[in-house]
């Protein structure tokens, strides 16, 4: 029996969908009767719901496994995505799955996919609640996890007045005084282009300066100021910092913060599966989304540097039509 499914999702392609009553094949928070898909998609946010629409619309049978922790959720108006630009990231992804509803072979489930493995050309994947789920190509679109404990307050703060990005906040928040929290390299880049959106700019390093000598130098011939002290904690109401205080020195009255948090994949999964990660830790992928794992693709942050709603969007669509196109090579 096993054989046969294993043939019959190999040789299926559309014939899967109309094989298996859609709605009679899964219901959230009911055991699974039918757990077989054309493709499993981890992680149902910007990159893996875009992922949906495309194969969706390709007629494939597709499980959406997501539990609902997008990186943007404390964002209270995401920006920089058009026909979207202002509106809360939760609202964008609610209309996102709605109009995913339209699709009956786009399956939705709350859960965690909690590990993976691969037998022939079938992956299996294990969720938290609701047994396993199987298919022949996979998406990894579970996005990054974000370090924020590191200072105190950082978190509560986090996309709401401590931004990562000015494209994506950086309008809202020009000319204000704004603090830098970064070091090395890292901090000069980060300087040079936040310069352009505010020209009233502190950097603190959070302990000493990795900066070099010449970074040093041109930093300050902007005017900008570099503090060295070590960060003890953010002071904020409601995540609106009001002030950051400084080991042995005043505190530092300040409105915006720029900050990069260190970050993990938000999944062992990548890894369990031999898929290549790189060195800023991301999920190697090449110019059609595809893993080093025949059958494994990857969008979103989890394998982009740039970290914005548009591109996860992009890639992941680009990963359906990919993983779509996969199926239809090997049937035909
Ligand atoms: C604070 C903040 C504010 C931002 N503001 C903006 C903005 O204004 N404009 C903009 O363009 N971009 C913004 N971004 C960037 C944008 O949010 C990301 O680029 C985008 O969310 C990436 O989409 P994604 O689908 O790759 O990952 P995510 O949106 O992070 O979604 C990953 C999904 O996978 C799920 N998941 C993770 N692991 C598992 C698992 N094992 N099993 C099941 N599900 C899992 C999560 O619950 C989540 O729903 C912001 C980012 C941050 C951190």
């Amino acid at each position: 029996m096993e054989n046969q499914r294993r043939d019959f999702i190999k040789k299926s392609g559309i014939a899967l969908a109309s094989f298996i009553n859609p709605f009679d094949v899964f219901s959230t928070n009911k055991e699974m009767k039918e757990n077989h898909f054309e493709t499993i998609i981890i992680g149902g946010s910007f990159a893996g719901l875009s992922a949906a629409m495309s194969l969706g619309r390709s007629l494939r049978k597709v499980l959406i496994i997501d539990n609902q922790q997008p990186c943007n959720a404390q964002t209270p108006h995401s920006h920089n995505f058009l026909t979207q630009d202002g509106k809360p990231p939760l609202e964008i992804l609610a209309e996102a799955r709605k109009q995913l509803e339209a699709y009956p072979t786009v399956k939705f489930i709350n859960d965690t996919a909690i590990s993976a493995s691969k037998s022939e050309d079938l992956f299996e994947i294990k969720l938290q609640k609701n047994g396993e789920a199987i298919a022949p190509k996979l998406v990894l679109a579970w996005g990054l996890k974000d370090d924020t404990s590191k200072i105190e307050g950082l978190e509560k703060c986090w996309g709401v007045s401590v931004i990562h990005c000015p494209y994506c906040h950086g309008y809202e928040v020009k000319n204000q005084p704004t603090a830098i929290i970064s070091n090395g390299n890292e901090a000069f880049e980060y300087i040079k282009m936040i310069n352009h959106w505010t020209k009233n700019l502190t950097l603190l390093t959070n302990g000493s300066s990795n900066l070099t000598e010449e970074q040093t130098h041109k930093i300050k011939s902007k005017g900008i100021q570099i503090i060295e002290k070590p960060i003890t904690k953010i002071n904020h109401q409601s995540g609106k910092v009001t002030s950051i205080d400084l080991k042995d020195a005043e505190d530092f009255p300040i409105s915006v913060i720029y900050h990069r948090a260190s970050f993990t994949q938000k999944s062992e999964i990548a890894a369990q599966l031999g898929c290549e990660i790189d060195e800023m830790g991301l999920i190697k992928v090449n110019d059609f989304q595809q893993t080093n794992v025949k059958g494994v693709f990857a969008a979103g942050d989890n394998a982009s540097p740039l970290r914005q709603v548009a591109n996860a969007v992009a890639k992941g669509s680009l990963a359906g039509v990919m993983a779509n196109r996969e199926l239809i090579e090997e049937s035909f």
